[in-house]
């Protein structure tokens, strides 16, 4: 068979790729914008049903141009954390999808005891926060009536996007490791949901789904009386490590979308962070479980955004290149964009946006320039915490997610942590992974070949002078120190 398929459902999309298996690379692409609600100030909210629906429309679209007897399996990547509450009979969703943005919980994540909060990091790798699935699984058994019902009668399920879609598409009720590792109920380290972590919360394990490893085959979906197989599950950050070959420790990405996410290979060790760094589960095969160190900063894109959309700085994304070259550096200008507060490494939701170093010569472009910068630094702060958490010396980093198209970014990137950065030719990298893990899965390539597939596009090498560098990311620090409220 000569192709398998991709299912990415994203925050903001769906997308179904088809993937040539022969010539190792996507042909077609469908995707469907899905929309999200923000009905109170801090929620966010999705329809689980239309995120099935255009999944299922999107795929049918790749089958029909493929034709499903050249299909041989699906690899599913999604948003992580997001949590789906459907009755078990009908598969019908009981409430809105509680995204992975909604803050709704915040108040009872901070009420959570410190002893508590070591215990779940110890077993979960996560800090307690609001961002992850436990506390929005607790808010809907306790806010929704008909959850309660489907509990009494033993039909109420639970999960993250990617066990809602294999559950309307194949009928079982799974997910995968890493999945499960984002809903701050697993233990990473046993690989199993924790009874402790449950009655915390008061979530009984029988509404959870059965949990495998990511390259393993999770049902089988009907398209036009062919059945095709789901052979392959991760979350997107995890999925982009698998595309980006970082299967060796020591191998790490950064994703430069509306975040910037940082994954880092730390092989069979769970890493235990003492920098506010998430430890979690980067890929299960069937043998083997690799781990990885995340952070997660929630604003580096949406910066760019800004520019273009709150100061009219610019009309595309793309001129900021052309902006920040414009000048010899950022004039003195430092900017933090803790819109919304700091993720990883302070995670502090209360922190919000910092401007600094503005005199009367500031001009359009030192702004820009400042903006593209400081996704530079907070890179650094996070890779500066990895190294120190796990003791492996990054030698390279890939790099991928739409601002990583950006030649001055990623080139100021090299220069800001004077390691290499390095850019594939297929910038999918969180489809190419789900692919990857279904061929595995499938029998039909090794981790070998798997690794061989991704292929460098262009190496952002550290460039000789580098003091400037250096003194904007200390200038940075402080910045981030004064956008700190807590600090
Ligand atoms: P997501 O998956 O989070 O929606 P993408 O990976 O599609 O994000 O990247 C989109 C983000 O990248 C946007 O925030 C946009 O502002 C930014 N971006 C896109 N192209 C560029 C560019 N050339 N330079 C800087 N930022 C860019």
């Amino acid at each position: 068979m000569k192709y398998l398929l991709a299912l990415d459902a994203g925050t903001t999309s769906v997308r179904a790729m088809l993937f040539d298996f022969e010539r190792k690379q996507f042909v077609y692409t469908a995707q469907q914008e899905v929309g999200q609600s923000f009905p109170h100030s801090g929620w966010v909210e999705q329809d689980a049903n239309e995120i099935y629906y255009k999944s299922a429309y999107v795929l049918n679209r790749c089958i029909a141009e493929a034709g499903a007897e050249n299909i041989a399996g699906i690899g599913l990547t999604n948003q992580r954390e997001t949590v789906v509450c459907w009755d078990r009979n009908t598969g019908e969703p009981i409430a809105p999808a509680i995204g992975w943005q909604c803050r709704r919980t915040s108040e009872f994540c901070a009420s959570v005891p410190q002893a508590e909060r070591e215990i779940i990091r110890k077993k979960t790798g996560l800090p307690v926060d609001a961002y992850f699935s436990a506390s929005k699984i607790k808010w809907i058994l306790d806010h929704v009536p008909a959850a309660r019902k489907l509990l009494e009668r033993n039909t109420l399920c639970a999960g993250t996007v990617d066990s809602y879609l294999i559950f309307k598409l194949t009928g079982n009720f799974v997910t995968d490791h890493t999945n499960a590792s984002r809903t701050m109920l697993f233990n990473i380290h046993t690989l199993d949901w924790d009874d402790e972590l449950l009655s915390y919360f008061s979530i009984p394990r029988g509404i959870l789904p059965e949990v495998k490893s990511s390259a393993s085959v999770m049902g089988e979906t009907s398209f036009g009386g062919r059945k095709i197989p789901i052979a392959g599950v991760a979350g997107d950050q995890q999925s982009a490590l698998f595309g980006q070959a970082c299967l060796y420790e020591g191998d790490g990405k950064i994703t430069y979308g509306t975040g910037l996410f940082l994954l880092f290979n730390t092989g069979k060790t769970c890493a235990d962070s003492q920098s506010g760094l998430i430890s979690t589960v980067g890929y299960t095969l069937k043998d083997k479980t690799v781990y990885a160190l995340e952070g997660s900063v929630f604003h580096a894109g949406s910066g760019v955004q800004w520019l273009r959309d709150g100061l009219g700085f610019i009309s595309d994304a793309a001129e900021t290149e052309t902006l920040a070259r414009s000048v010899p550096n950022a004039g003195g200008v430092t900017f933090v964009p803790a819109f919304t507060g700091l993720g990883a490494p302070h995670w502090d939701s209360e922190a919000r946006g910092i401007l600094s170093g503005l005199t009367r010569g500031t001009t359009k472009a030192h702004i820009v320039r400042a903006v593209l910068e400081s996704i530079a630094y907070s890179a650094r702060e996070l890779i500066d915490c990895m190294q120190r958490d796990s003791g492996i010396c990054l030698r390279e980093i890939k790099c991928d997610g739409g601002a990583s198209a950006n030649d001055f970014l990623m080139q100021y990137q090299a220069n800001v942590l004077g390691i290499g950065v390095n850019r594939p030719a297929e910038r999918e990298s969180t489809a190419l992974g789900a692919v990857l893990l279904a061929a595995i899965s499938l029998g039909m390539m090794d981790e070998a070949e798997a690794r061989s597939v991704r292929k460098t596009q262009k190496l952002f090498r550290p460039e000789e002078n580098r003091a400037a560098c250096e003194e904007g990311y200390q200038a940075y620090l402080l910045a981030v120190k004064r956008a700190l409220l807590k600090g």
